[in-house]
């Protein structure tokens, strides 16, 4: 590996950039980043990471690579609710590795940080004697709380999905083109989010990354309910394709959340207020068995499926 690219020219010509020379960060000179608090603030926090071959290609480029990376991790802070603050991200680099390929990395970083006002703020890089990962930590706050979480659904809520689902599938195994891209750079759906917090509307949520059924089913087995969907009302951006292939594909990255019943006509307001689709496809019920999902297909009758979607 050439000489420029060495840790530190690595760090200080194309991470310390994107720190936004916000205080947290210390000028990426200290060991340790620094985050201040507000007491009525709760820290959320999630952490995803990324493996060469198992993740992503090395061919899909850098800057696709590192976007996908902080939108699916946003995309769990959005479940939560809270508003994205700062990250940490773990850097790898290996003999393939050239400037080109970490340019493209820190712009892409870039593109999404800024979208959703985030700074980098710290981070640790390695050498890699094989494949390449990354990794990255979002530091977000929300009101003390106020955190919609997997386990908070209520027998009766309904439930409500936003977006269109299978639309990754469509363009990563289909290959249709309209749809291509959107495995790479979906939509965290951040705002909706913090508005479903901010307006009392929702006390849990999921995102949608190994499949509607999946995950869905965390909702499910963390509430201790059963879920009942209706085929039909699933937003689907193609009719032809096997909805069961579009529902357990994954990569979605829309948000699943749960609605009392009696503020299901907010939904409809904030839907328009964010320009966002959002569908109820079911309910939740209590049957007191073990949880489980339940689809219907337009004729009422129960569709049966042998498992639920892709599991790590
Ligand atoms: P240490 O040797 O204690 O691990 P480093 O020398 O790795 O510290 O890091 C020096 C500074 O650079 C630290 O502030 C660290 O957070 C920052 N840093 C290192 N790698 C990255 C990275 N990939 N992204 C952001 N900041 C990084
Ligand atoms: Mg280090």
């Amino acid at each position: 590996m050439s000489e420029n690219l060495k840790e530190f020219t690595i760090i200080d010509k194309y991470f310390k950039p994107l720190t936004n020379n916000c205080k947290a960060a210390q000028g990426l000179s200290d060991d340790v980043a620094k985050i201040s608090l507000k007491k009525s603030q709760e820290l959320i926090i999630s952490k995803d990471l990324m493996v060469e071959d198992v993740h992503f290609l090395k061919e899909d480029g850098a800057f696709k690579i590192a976007s996908k990376l902080l939108s699916s991790n946003l995309s769990d802070i959005a479940t939560s609710g809270a508003k994205p603050l700062y990250y940490m991200l773990g850097f790898s680099k290996n003999e393939s590795l050239d400037q080109k390929f970490i340019a493209d990395f820190s712009a892409g970083l870039k593109e999404s940080a800024d979208k959703f006002g985030m700074s980098l703020i710290g981070g640790d890089t390695v050498k890699s004697s094989g494949k390449l990962f990354f990794s990255l930590t979002i530091f977000a706050v929300i009101a003390k709380n106020k955190a919609m979480l997997r386990k908070n659904a209520k027998k009766g809520d309904s439930i409500f999905i936003s977006g269109t689902i299978g639309d990754a599938y469509l363009g990563r195994v289909l290959r249709d083109k309209n749809f291509l891209d959107r495995h790479f750079f979906p939509t965290p759906r951040i705002e909706l989010g913090q508005e479903l917090v901010k307006r009392n509307l929702s006390k849990c949520a999921i995102d949608v990354s190994d499949g509607l059924l999946s995950d869905l089913k965390h909702i499910c087995d963390a509430s201790q309910l059963t879920a009942e969907i209706y085929a039909d009302k699933i937003p689907v951006s193609s009719k032809t394709v096997d909805l069961l292939d579009l529902i357990s594909a994954g990569d979605d990255y829309e948000l699943i959340f749960t609605v009392k019943k009696s503020n299901e006509e907010k939904i409809s307001k904030l839907a328009k207020d964010l320009n966002i689709k959002i569908s109820k496809i079911g309910n939740l019920i209590d049957d007191k068995k073990k949880p489980d999902i339940i689809v219907f297909d337009s004729n009422n009758k129960k569709i049966t499926f042998s498992n639920y979607g892709f599991q790590h």
